[in-house]
């Protein structure tokens, strides 16, 4: 049951039709800002800044994926162009997700490839760092390629790997090797079962073996972001580092906006660096969908939501 409602919450997650009627519906845009920090390049400095002052970083995310235009990718580029202006006026300490979709994968690998180039020169420029998102198996080979690319010429960039995928483990170790920055993430994507593993242990042993062998391989430049909420995970990440002597310099935590935040003080407490991803733009609604999905006790306070219009 579990399983099949989340195979259904992720295939709506796809529908634009769904998208756009969401979106428009007030009491679930209301709903959303319990993971969506707002509309506005103006909220999420607001949002960034309260989280700075309380002793954690973050990486801001401008929410919109499976762009299908070029006039769309300018718009993404001027959404960024937007927020590394905010992060130099502000002095906001934060970075930048982006999805290679945003910036025309899914129709112009070369595009999204000039289009990456213009970011990481606009974040070197605002002294700041691009996290590669990691989006559905469509998209692996090309993103991965995408970075290596980017990586020749850039230090700011890093990249995702999802603990779910089964060819994961050769990734990690390539990228290991190559002193490449990774944020490690168990996936949040509708994945055929010759893909992707399905039981949620065999997921989260993926995990735990990933980050310890990430952290045993690590060239120069590496660093592991261990993303997720998942209490187990962390101190399995904790135990590899200890046990592997890591530095806590090579090492951090992130987790998503309005998401375990008690956990998220907790490591903070004990001196780990915690990075909060922020989320904001008018796009909310795949993003909010992947949440959903995570987490189906969430549909009832969605559900609420979209009876009160
Ligand atoms: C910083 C960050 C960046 C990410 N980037 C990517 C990416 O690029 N590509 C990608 O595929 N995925 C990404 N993800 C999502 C990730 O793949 C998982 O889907 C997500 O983190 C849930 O898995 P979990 O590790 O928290 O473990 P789970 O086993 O799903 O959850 C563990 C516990 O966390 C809490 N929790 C988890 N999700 C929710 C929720 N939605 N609402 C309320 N409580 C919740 C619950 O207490 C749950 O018991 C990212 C996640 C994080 C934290």
């Amino acid at each position: 049951m579990g399983a099949m409602l989340r195979r259904l919450i992720l295939a709506l997650s796809r529908s634009r039709a769904a998208g756009h009627v969401a979106e428009n519906v007030p009491g679930v845009r209301g709903f959303s800002r319990r993971f969506v920090a707002g509309v506005r390049c103006d909220d999420v400095a607001e949002a960034v800044r309260r989280l700075n002052a309380q002793g954690f970083e973050a990486t801001v995310s401008c929410l919109g994926e499976d762009v299908r235009s070029e006039r769309e990718v300018e718009a993404s580029l001027a959404e960024f162009a937007a927020f590394f202006a905010a992060v130099r006026e502000g002095t906001l300490r934060s970075h930048l997700s982006v999805k290679l979709s945003q910036l025309g994968l899914a129709f112009d690998e070369a595009l999204a490839a000039r289009s990456l180039d213009r970011v990481l020169c606009e974040a070197a420029d605002a002294g700041t760092f691009v996290r590669i998102d990691m989006e559905d198996s469509r998209y692996t080979d090309a993103t991965l390629r995408v970075f290596r690319e980017a990586r020749s010429r850039h230090d700011n960039v890093g990249i995702v790997i999802q603990a779910y995928l089964r060819r994961s483990t050769a990734d990690i170790e390539a990228l290991a090797a190559e002193g490449a920055p990774v944020r490690l993430v168990k996936g949040a994507y509708r994945e055929p079962e010759d893909v992707a593993f399905e039981d949620k242990r065999e997921v989260d042993a993926a995990f735990v073996r990933l980050a310890e062998t990430y952290l045993a391989r690590m060239a120069a430049g590496g660093r592991l972001a261990v993303a997720t909420h998942d209490v187990r995970m962390v101190r399995a990440a904790l135990q590899s580092a200890r046990r592997l002597g890591v530095k806590r310099d090579r090492f951090e935590f992130q987790m998503l906006y309005g998401i375990r935040g008690d956990l998220q003080r907790a490591l903070r407490d004990r001196g780990y660096t915690v990075r909060v991803y922020v989320p904001y733009g008018t796009h909310w609604y795949p993003y909010l969908m992947r949440r959903l999905a995570e987490r189906p006790a969430n549909l009832w306070f969605f559900l609420r939501g979209a009876l009160r219009r």
